[in-house]
Parts: structure tokens; sequence; C-alpha cells
């Protein structure tokens, strides 16, 4: 037999299925941080952090070209050095390609975009007195020219600050930016919290449900295994599921119930006598104990019949031993058809019988004897060597007219079975201590 078969959900498929759903949340969680997280909230915040930055380094560089371009013209004016020219020349075309370029910068943001063009308009106009100012003859010491002078670096200054709002302007867009970002990352926070009482909650629950899985059976399994071995052979393990414990719960159950099998067969064969099937001289001592007992304890009455066969030496030597055995069988039988289901019948030894009627006074008990006595003499016992006339003789005494205990009652039976024997066998003689007289006689009187 194949006791331990593969359980339908084993304990560590469970165990398995445990730990993915106390990891499913996290894993969950980093999937999201990886593919929203990241790229869309602190990926984007970086690169308008990162843009921002370029596009100030830029409108810098173009502020300190502005500066730079307004210093040829000055100089011109003090020293008249004609190389100023080409300074201011080249200056002047890398400023309006910056200026392009910061320009191209802040396509799509209008704000900027004017204010940019606008120092652009205020440095063209200085360039156009620079320009002026860088074709006369002679600059140095000329009035006009100074004043011209004042007016381009006013222009100069007015582009200047114009640029500078700029600044203002990226750091309201970074302000702005960030407290998105705190927006974005205060949601990020409550999902994290979500996220993590869900997992917990969920961990929780399957962790539960794990030492439920498998503490619950192991202490049904443990209390049957202490049942069993204080004796109690009739527990059965019951285990709820499918895994490896139900299957070993099954198996529990299976071995409980071979052994109160065996127990119930031993306890059938260690009760009865083997030849005749009738209760043996041990369970009948444990019975009369209990039918005393009961005496004591309700003052049930009860009677006991000790009765043993005529002559049985001489069946044995005539018909031999196993002729003898059908005998006692056969008396066996006479014996039991003519008492209650719940009087008790026991081979007291040899072809000895002992019977004790329950519930029956020493009257009753004498004329269930006499049934027997009658029963058994009526006819002759059947056998392969031919029929064998048998009789008995029985001695009757009760609890509580003539004794008080196991051993006066047995002992009472027995004088009065002697006194049977005595009186001519084949009669039933009920026990009379006060008198000293026999109570009854069947047969030959
Ligand atoms: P009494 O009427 O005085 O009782 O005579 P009895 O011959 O029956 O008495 P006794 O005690 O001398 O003999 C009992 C016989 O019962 C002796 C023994 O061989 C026989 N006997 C005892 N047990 C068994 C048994 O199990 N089978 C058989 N065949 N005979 C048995
Ligand atoms: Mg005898
Ligand atoms: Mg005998």
């Amino acid at each position: 037999m194949k006791l331990f078969r593969a359980p339908k959900r084993s304990l560590r498929v469970n165990l398995v299925m445990g730990v993915v759903a106390m990891l499913l949340p996290w894993i969950m969680f980093v999937l999201l941080g990886g593919k929203l997280l990241y790229p869309q909230v602190i990926g984007a915040f970086e690169n308008v952090v990162q843009k921002t930055g370029t596009d100030m380094h830029a409108v810098m560089s173009l502020q300190a070209l502005v500066l730079k371009a307004a210093m040829p013209p000055n100089d011109y004016l003090i020293h008249g050095d004609p190389a100023e020219r080409q300074n201011f020349a080249r200056l002047s075309r890398e400023t309006e390609q910056a200026f392009e370029a910061v320009l191209g910068n802040y396509s799509g943001m209008p704000e900027q975009q004017n204010t940019v063009r606008s120092a652009q308009e205020a440095w063209q106009q200085a360039s156009l007195i620079a320009e002026a100012l860088l074709a006369l003859p002679r600059p140095v010491g000329d009035a006009a020219a100074a004043r011209d002078m004042q007016r381009m670096d006013a222009h100069i200054e007015n582009a200047h600050e114009l640029l500078n709002r700029i600044h203002g302007l990226a750091q309201r867009r970074s302000t702005e930016q960030l407290v998105q970002a705190s927006a974005v990352m205060q949601q990020v926070m409550f999902l994290i919290a979500a996220i993590f009482s869900v997992s917990l909650a969920m961990a929780a629950a399957s962790g539960f449900g794990l030492a439920r899985a498998i503490l619950v059976p192991l202490r049904a399994l443990e209390e049957g295994a202490s049942r069993l071995g204080a004796g109690d052979l009739s527990h059965r393990v019951s285990v709820d599921g499918q895994d490896e414990l139900r299957q070993l719960a099954g198996t529990f159950n299976a071995m409980a119930e071979r052994l109160q099998k065996s127990q119930a067969a031993l306890e059938e064969l260690s009760a009865h006598d083997g030849l005749t099937g009738l209760y043996n001289h041990r369970e009948f001592q444990r019975r009369l104990a209990e039918e005393v007992e009961r005496h004591h304890r309700y003052e049930r009455p009860f009677s006991l019949l000790m009765l043993d066969l005529d002559h049985f030496k001489k069946v044995n030597d005539t018909h031999g031993h196993q002729a003898g055995d059908e005998v006692l069988r056969a008396v066996a039988n006479r014996i039991r058809a003519e008492v209650r289901p719940a009087d008790h019948v026991a081979r007291y030894g040899g072809e000895e019988f002992a019977v004790i009627l329950s519930e029956t006074l020493g009257p009753g008990a004498l004329a269930v004897a006499e049934r027997i006595c009658a029963a058994i003499a009526a006819r002759p016992v059947a056998l392969a060597e031919g029929a064998v006339p048998i009789t008995v003789s029985i001695g009757v005494a009760a609890i509580p007219e003539d004794a008080e205990s196991g051993e006066q009652v047995i002992a009472a039976a027995d004088q009065s079975l002697y006194a049977a024997k005595n009186a001519g066998r084949n009669r039933a003689i009920r026990h009379k201590p006060v008198f000293g007289q026999p109570a009854s006689y069947l047969g030959n009187p």
C-alpha cells in the first residue's frame, strides 16, 4: 500500500506563495519607481535644472560680451587708437551671435524672448552710436563725442539690466518647478506609504495564514500522538487542507484504526475461552468484581451458579478427549441458551462453568439452575461416536441473601455444588447456611 501520495497543494508551494505575496508589493514598487518615478518625475526635474543652468550661463556670457563690446569705443575716445574699430567689429559680431543663441534657447518662452529682444534692441542702439563714434577721425577731447558716449553707455546699461531680468524669471521658473516637484514627491511619498502598508498587511496576513496552516495541524497531530500514547485508540486527527500535514493525519488515523482493531481482537482473545467461546476464568473474576461493586454501590442483587459435569471423566475415558471437548462445547451452548443475554456465562475451569445472573435473587436463580439442569439432561449430546447422555450438578448462591463478597459467593456456590454432588448429582441446590439444609432438589430427592 502506498501510504504517502503527493499532496494536491504541498506545504512548499504554500510557503513559496506566502513569500511571493509578501514581496509582491515591493517588486511592484521597484518596477513603478524604475518605469515611472525616475524618468517622469526626478529625471524631468533634473533636465529642467540642467537646462536652466546652461541657459543662465549663456545669458551671463552675453552680458559679459555686451559690457566688453562697450570697451573699444570708450578706449577710442581716450586714446584714439584706430585698432579699436576692429576690436569692436569682432566683439559686435560675437555679441549678435550670442543674442541669437540666447533667443534660440528661449524658444517657446515668450516672456523671456521679449526681454532678450528688448535687450538686443538696446544693444543695437548702443552699437549704432559706437560705430558713429569709432568713425570720428579725432575723437580725443571731443565733447559731443563724450556725450554720445554717455548715451551709448546708457543703452549698454539698459541691455545689461534687461538681461538681468532673465535671472529673475529663471529663478521664478525654478521655484515653480520645485513646487511642482515637491507636490509630485508628496504624492510619491503617499504612494510609498500606501504600498508599505499594503505590503505589511499582506505580510501579516500571509504570515498568519502560514502559521495557521502549519501550527494548527501540528498541534492536532501532537495531541493525537499524546492521546494515542495514553491509550486512547479511538482518537482521530482532523486536519483541513490538501498538504503534507493532511496526508500525515491520514496516515496517523489509519495507524490508530489498525491499532484499535488489533487491540479489540486482543481483548476479545484475552477475555474468552478458546474451546467454548465463553468468558474465561479471568474475565469471570473481573465481571464478578463488577457485580459486587454494583451491589455495594446501588444495592443491586445478583446470583452465582457453579456448574460441574457429572462423571465427566468417564466420558473422556469412554469416548476420548476430543469427544469430551465436543461435550463441553455442547453443554456451553445449552447453558447460554437458557440464560438472558445480560447474564455472564464463563468456563470456570476444566469441566466447570460459572454463571452470573444479574438482578436475580436466590429463588429466581435456583429456578434458572433447575432449568439448565433439565435442559442438559433432557437429551444426550450427539457425537460421531454416538449419543452421550450427560448431566450436570449446580450450586446456587446469591448476594445479598447468602454472601457479601465475591469470594464468599463463590465459596457458597461451591458448597452447594458439593451438596448437589453428594445428593446424587443432576440437580441444583441453593446454599442454605443457616439451617444447613439444601433448598431444592431436582431429579431424585
Ligand atoms: P464428578 O461427577 O464428581 O464431577 O466426576 P468427574 O469425573 O466429572 O470428576 P473429576 O474431577 O474426577 O473429573 C473431571 C474430568 O474432566 C477430568 C478431566 O480429564 C476432564 N476435563 C477437564 N478439562 C477438560 C477438557 O478441557 N476437555 C476434556 N475432554 N476433558 C476435560
Ligand atoms: Mg470437576
Ligand atoms: Mg465433574
